[in-house]
């Protein structure tokens, strides 16, 4: 195992990393660090989360020299969030040195910031426009910055700040040495690396392609401070055999584990403020199965393998699909399905987005088994109502998408009406992919609920929002009216025969 002295890291800058619980490099800070202390220009492909800020943070700070009042570092970063992250992360890591780290962003006064400038900034973490901003109001020089780092590269590059990112980079001075860091590396940043980069070293972490098919996904959305109680009634509903349920932070496990325990849950906490005896005594516990639930910070969770964890619960939600797979990658192991729910803010709806692509997977919402058991459609005689078009998910836009697409959504709806000889009829259904239903499910609905044999389906084509499925015209009715209503993996899918 590398430590933090293996890479050369200064005394000082070790004390900080200590304090802070980090007890080794994570895989880009070891191919990072190294090649930036001895000087190299590094290209760094990672996400947020990776450990990427302190692979470019703690040679820089190493670099600086604190009697040397000018700027001589600079990060550039394409959101305020960001910025305001990084800083906080250089300023922990410069706990035991004598820098002063200066963010400058937009949406706050610049005065204030042109004041915390002239006060004196060995670095200065800054968004593109602002640093714009103060350099052309002169409050700003960067003749002595010798590092440089860009930071979320691929993100300045899609907010369109690349071309002020090139003017910052030529006002800094040419032998300075620059850090790129980017998720992704399209030509863009291609270009701008081999335009402003000498002879650039890449680093890459390559995701685990971990196949997260045999895990059940789900989300669920609630306010944060009702997060815990929402816990403790889907625990009591899923009744897992053991789950590990992560959170983000390790006050946010202790506290978990409290309010758990206060409810009379069986569960241990295990985060990086506990002694290695003690960790050790809660993994042997829970491997044991002698603890049901464990409540853990990611670091603290490494090298954690259990075979039967039925459930993983991101209480906070990890802050990049590499952590979600690999939280998630401990359940569903030797061929038994795993469940996985994600808990996530208003705030943070759209990193489930995020995640369902990264991965390529389908996340839906969280429902009760009795719900999900409603996955089977059961065919049932209903009353038949007026339904308004209006009720189609689809808007005219992705209607018209469709039409395009399929040669018009309706292109031989009336036949089975209009009693016109016409091989098929087509109904929509008013769920696609979007929510979590494939070609499978509505297969599966129409031979199961419908009670359709395989040979009367004739073609079933699943779109974002919404689907089509062509049936016998002489089934067309008995399928709208079996089907209409009822739930399609948890979800109430409306059918109806498409109108011209
Ligand atoms: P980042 O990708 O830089 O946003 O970092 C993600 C999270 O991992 C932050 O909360 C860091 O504090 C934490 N972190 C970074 N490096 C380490 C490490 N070597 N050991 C433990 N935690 C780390």
């Amino acid at each position: 195992m590398t430590n933090f002295k293996d890479l050369g890291l200064s005394p000082a800058i070790q004390q900080a990393l200590d304090e802070l619980g980090f007890v080794e490099p994570s895989p880009i800070q070891e191919k990072a660090i190294p090649e930036l202390l001895s000087g190299h220009d590094v290209i760094g492909q990672a996400q947020t989360g990776t450990g990427k800020t302190a692979a470019f943070g703690l040679p820089l700070l190493q670099y600086l020299d604190p009697d040397n009042d000018e700027v001589q570092a600079v990060v550039l970063t394409p959101t305020r969030e960001l910025c305001i992250q990084v800083t906080q992360a250089l300023r922990s890591y410069a706990e035991h040195l004598d820098i002063e780290i200066v963010a400058v962003f937009g949406g706050a006064p610049i005065r204030s910031q042109q004041s915390q400038l002239r006060s004196g900034a060995h670095v200065v973490v800054a968004t593109v426009g602002r640093m714009m901003d103060l350099m052309s109001r002169r409050s700003l020089v960067l003749t002595a910055a010798r590092f440089v780092v860009l930071d979320e590269a691929d993100e300045m590059l899609d907010l369109g700040f690349i071309e002020d990112v090139e003017k910052i980079l030529r006002m800094c001075p040419s032998g300075r040495q620059t850090a790129l860091f980017s998720a992704t590396m399209p030509p863009p940043i291609q270009k701008l690396a081999e335009g402003y980069m000498y002879d650039p070293v890449t680093v890459r972490i390559t995701p685990k392609t971990l196949t997260v098919d045999a895990i059940q996904q789900a989300f669920v959305e609630v306010p944060a401070r009702e997060k815990a109680a929402r816990l403790v009634e889907i625990l009591k509903i899923e009744e897992p055999e053991q789950a590990i349920i992560f959170t983000r932070t390790k006050i946010g496990a202790s506290r978990l584990e409290r309010t758990l325990k206060d409810k009379g849950l069986d569960v241990k906490a295990l985060h990086g403020d506990m002694s290695q005896g003690s960790r050790d005594g809660v993994m042997i516990a829970f491997k044991d199965h002698r603890v049901k639930l464990l409540v853990a910070t990611d670091i603290a969770a490494r090298g954690l393998d259990v075979e039967h964890v039925t459930h993983v619960i991101n209480f906070d939600v990890p802050n990049s699909s590499e952590v979600y797979v690999h939280r998630i990658g401990r359940t569903g192991r030797v061929g038994r399905t795993g469940r996985a729910i994600t808990f996530v803010t208003p705030d943070e709806r759209d990193e489930i987005g995020r995640i369902e692509r990264d991965v390529n997977t389908t996340i839906g919402e969280w429902e009760s088994p009795e719900d999900r058991l409603e996955h089977a459609p059961r065919p049932r005689r209903r009353e038949r109502r007026e339904r308004r078009p209006r009720e189609r998910e689809g808007e005219p836009a992705e209607a018209a998408e469709a039409a395009a697409d399929d040669e018009g959504p309706e292109a031989d709806g009336d036949g089975a009406r209009d009693g016109k000889a016409s091989k098929t009829t087509k109904l929509f259904v008013n769920r696609g992919e979007r929510s979590g239903i494939d070609e499978e499910d509505l297969r599966w609905a129409l031979r199961e609920g419908a009670v359709l044999p395989d040979e009367a389906v004739h073609d079933v084509r699943v779109l974002h929002r919404f689907s089509f499925v062509e049936v016998d015209p002489d089934q067309a009715e008995r399928t709208v009216e079996y089907l209409d209503g009822t739930k399609l993996k948890g979800k109430e899918i409306r059918l109806e025969v498409a109108k011209s």
